[in-house]
């Protein structure tokens, strides 16, 4: 019997891909560069499903239904390029090959390229969900042609984190769309999750909440607006005791974030688009400071605190940070939501952001009850500019802002670093600025290097002698 798809790659996430296709009633032909992941596979839950065991890509190819589908699930950068180039030369025009692991856009687009010439598609997929989310159900944003979609997009949706029966997939655009998409959710959970952090650490060295006790204040929060994934195991994590201290489990981690880089592609990525996610990149940088454990230890020694005794703390703290805490993700999300516009621009992708939203609100790491408003803010009529200027989003965020201002200065004062709190609340203040420093900016660039200026309310490319008389000429435009 032939099988309807492939898949290479048998460590954890293609493992459970491979049993996920199988479990959905399609027959699956599995391989591993060394076979002993193929046979424990097959071992553990080879009657879970139809699975056809292949020692070799050529074994692999000839086992597959046309056309074919080879889902590469290998660790990424080389070995993807490996085993593409492997199996190039066994396939045949129109057949897909697939990446669903976590390769960079770049790396997409070039290859979808180059096997388009050979008339192969290519398709990139994002899949987010961890090692649970690919077995039970993964959010996936698959990208490439929107013909493939047609061969592999329903066998896809079948496997996908459904919400409400809606399959947590959709075709989002060409070439490297998918991965691109699959980035900006991790940057967005960069920021997801250093705001928790934050909101954390103000509970506990503003308010002194124990971590345990602050476990029922994430339970609750959970069912608040703030509903989501990451809040809900938060509390499961702060509840934690470790067994071998008695202490909070949260105590005896060291606490120096790491990283597997995909937030710092969002960052690099969104330098070269101009786009300001701060809240993403500071939450980036925080990692960044916290693995700098050595520096943390001599600045204990020689950098002054320079805080303030505030006596008291504003009234209903706890609600204030929750409130800074919302706004602040609001904040995160309506930043990459806006930096996949510009890409859409840059790299003429027909980006659709109610269907992007509609995707990451089941089987993803940042699925929360807020994306389904999201999604309802983009759907239909005219979508907003910025998220934040969605009816439903600008009344929530301006019920938040005295707390929001309140929490940063408070932290501020006693010396608790709130990087994503202090960053979203100074773009939505500067977002919201009817003029900003950057005409300073602007006059400086112009001392010093002639980089011209514009005027307000008149035409024209502007330059002032600073050298000379300092008289105003009109310039030839460097912009
Ligand atoms: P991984 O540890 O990234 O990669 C191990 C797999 O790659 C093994 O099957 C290994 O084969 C194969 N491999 C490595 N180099 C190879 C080469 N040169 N040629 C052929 N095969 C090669 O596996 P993973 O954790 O399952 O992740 C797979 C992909 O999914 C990655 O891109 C990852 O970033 C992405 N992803 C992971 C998660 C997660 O939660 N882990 C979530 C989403 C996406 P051997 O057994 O022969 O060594």
């Amino acid at each position: 019997m032939l099988a309807n798809i492939g898949v290479t790659g048998l460590a954890v996430m293609g493992a459970n891909l491979a049993r996920n296709f199988a479990r959905s009633g399609y027959t699956v032909a599995i391989h591993n560069r060394s076979v002993e992941k193929t046979d424990a596979l097959l071992e553990a839950h080879g009657d879970e499903g139809s699975f056809v065991r292949t020692e070799s890509l050529e074994q692999l190819v000839s086992s597959l239904e046309k056309p074919r589908r080879v889902l590469i699930m290998v660790k990424a950068g080389a070995p993807v390029d490996s085993v593409i180039d492997q199996l190039v030369p066994l396939l045949d025009e129109g057949d897909i090959v697939i990446d669903a692991g976590n390769s960079h856009f770049d790396d997409t687009r070039r290859r979808e390229a180059s096997l388009a010439e050979k008339g192969l598609h290519f398709v990139g997929v994002g899949v987010s969900g961890g090692e649970e989310g690919a077995l039970l159900g993964p959010s996936i944003m698959p990208g490439g042609s929107r013909e493939s979609y047609d061969a592999l997009g329903p066998m896809l949706e079948k496997i996908s984190a459904k919400y409400d029966g809606e399959p947590c997939c959709r075709w989002v655009g060409t070439d490297g769309a998918g991965h691109f998409v699959k980035m900006v959710h991790n940057g967005i959970e960069y920021a997801d999750m250093q705001v928790i952090g934050e909101a954390f650490d103000l509970l506990r060295h503003a308010a002194g909440i124990e971590p345990c006790e602050q476990a029922a204040i994430f339970e609750e929060w959970n069912r608040t607006e703030l509903s989501s994934y990451l809040i809900e195991i938060t509390a499961e994590v702060l509840a934690q005791v470790d067994s071998k201290t008695g202490k909070p489990l949260v105590d005896v981690i060291v606490d120096s974030a790491g990283q597997k880089g995909t937030g710092r592609w969002t960052v690099i990525s969104a330098l070269e688009l101009g786009s300001p996610v701060s809240g993403i990149a500071e939450s980036v940088f925080a990692r960044g400071l916290s693995s700098q454990r050595d520096q943390r230890a001599v600045a204990q020694g020689v950098l002054a605190a320079g805080t303030e005794d505030l006596g008291q703390l504003p009234a209903d703290f706890v609600e204030d940070v929750r409130q800074a805490l919302f706004a602040s993700k609001l904040v995160s999300y309506a930043q990459g939501l806006d930096m996949l516009s510009s890409a859409a621009g840059h790299y003429n992708w027909d980006l659709k952001l109610d269907e992007i939203a509609s995707l990451w609100r089941a089987g993803c790491i940042i699925r929360a009850r807020l994306l389904d408003e999201i999604m309802k803010a983009y759907d239909g009529g005219e979508a907003p500019k910025n998220l934040l200027f969605a009816p439903t989003f600008s009344r929530v965020i301006a019920d938040a802002v005295p707390a929001w201002r309140r929490v940063v200065s408070t932290a501020v004062r006693l010396g608790i670093p709130v990087p994503v709190f202090a960053s979203s609340l100074s773009y939505y203040d500067g977002l919201r600025r009817d003029r900003l420093p950057a005409a300073l900016t602007q006059g400086l660039r112009d001392y010093f290097g002639a980089h011209t200026y514009q005027r307000v309310g008149i035409e024209g490319t502007f330059h002032t002698l600073w050298s000379g008389d300092k008289t105003e000429i009109e310039a030839v435009d460097t912009h």
